[in-house]
């Protein structure tokens, strides 16, 4: 029987697990032993070690432990049944076997062990259901946000955000699942409460991706560089990116990102190349549709970028990009200069020049939030 159970001592033996996201399984367990409001404390958990209430099923030839048990018809009744649960000698025992039910049943839950959201959303979205409550991912977060400090320290709001950024970024969550975690971490309906308004920088290209190579430097690494030195800048937002790291994201996922945590401001960071090598300069695109919202953002930023620079001005100019088309919000894509001509080449792989373009940049758009 277990006597006492407690969140870090259940995450450390989770831990031991290989295919398992320790947090992830914390939360759940947690959720799932809840009785009056306290975790650890349904009979399950304290007469069969059973945390996640698992049933005999699948060819399951251990102990069981029956106990009746409340279950909901399709039409909301509640009727009382009585069921077999699997029952465990320790709660190490009931983790080897929870681990083989999700790689035998919930293979996502596995393939996403890297990621606690995407776990959770393996767990509902899967081909089983593991529960039928149509809540059960509005409770796992709002678990995940209680339990977080314990587990993860000071830095637990960080990583219940890039953890969310880094699922959105995968295509681990649903729609549906993503909109729940965005409602429950508040980065949702950002303008109207008064709360941090949102940044989604994209980094062009990525992985096998250069753009624009030259001498040596490609287009990708100065993007991102510049994409991480602007959002460095940005104290006091919630800044997301595309990808924060050399990894290849196609178009239409960087503006869906940007979407899905409705972002209040898309902007995409490039340099220029030409054949000729005598064309240089800063300019920065809008769609075609030439929204309000994009221009007032792209002449913010442009007249900032222009000034710091020290470059030849061409300009806001219109394009079909998808970036541009596809995102929701305003948004714009900044080319930092030519690549492909010596003068600004130098500048563009001069890191006080980086320093100076991301600090104009940064200011642009945080003037432009402001004013929205
Ligand atoms: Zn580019």
């Amino acid at each position: 029987m277990l006597k006492s159970m407690d969140n870090l001592t259940f995450y450390s033996l989770a831990q031991r697990r290989t295919k398992l996201n320790a947090f992830a399984a914390l939360c759940q367990c947690h959720h799932e032993t809840r009785q009056n409001g306290k975790p650890w404390s349904s009979e399950l958990c304290w007469a069969a070690n059973n945390c996640a209430g698992i049933k005999r099923g699948s060819g399951w030839t251990g102990a069981i432990y029956n106990k009746v048990s409340w279950e909901q018809k399709p039409d909301g009744t509640k009727y009382t049944t009585e069921s077999a649960f699997r029952k465990y000698d320790s709660i190490a025992d009931f983790l080897a076997d929870y681990e083989a039910k999700l790689a035998s049943m919930y293979p996502l839950c596995v393939a996403r062990q890297d990621n606690f959201w995407g776990y959770f959303d393996g767990l509902i979205t899967g081909t089983y259901k593991w529960a039928t409550d149509k809540e059960y991912m509005r409770r796992l977060a709002e678990t995940a946000v209680r339990l977080a400090p314990e587990i993860f320290g000071e830095a637990a709001e960080l990583k219940l955000k890039t953890a969310l950024l880094y699922a959105l970024e995968k295509g681990y969550l649903s729609d549906a699942n993503a909109a729940i975690v965005i409602d429950v971490l508040g980065i949702g309906a950002i303008r109207d409460d008064g709360k941090q308004k949102t940044i989604c920088l994209d980094a062009g290209h990525g992985g096998k991706d250069p753009g624009a190579v030259s001498g040596g430097v490609k287009e990708k690494d100065i993007a991102l560089k510049m994409a991480k030195l602007i959002g460095g800048r940005l104290a006091g937002y919630t800044v997301a990116y595309t990808r924060t790291d050399d990894s290849y994201v196609d178009l239409s996922e960087r503006a869906t990102c940007a979407n899905r945590i409705k972002a209040d401001l898309f902007v995409s960071i490039h340099c220029n190349s030409a054949a000729n090598a005598q064309a240089n300069g800063v300019e920065v695109f809008t769609h075609t549709s030439q929204s309000e919202g994009s221009m007032d953002a792209a002449n913010t930023i442009y007249k900032k970028l222009f000034a710091a620079a020290s470059m030849v001005g061409r300009g806001i100019k219109a394009a079909n990009y998808a970036v541009l088309r596809e995102t929701k919000m305003p948004a714009v894509l900044v080319e930092l200069g030519f690549i492909s001509n010596a003068a600004d080449h130098a500048k563009l792989t001069n890191p006080a020049w980086q320093e100076q373009a991301a600090a104009a940049i940064a200011s642009g758009i945080e003037e432009y939030l402001e004013r929205i």
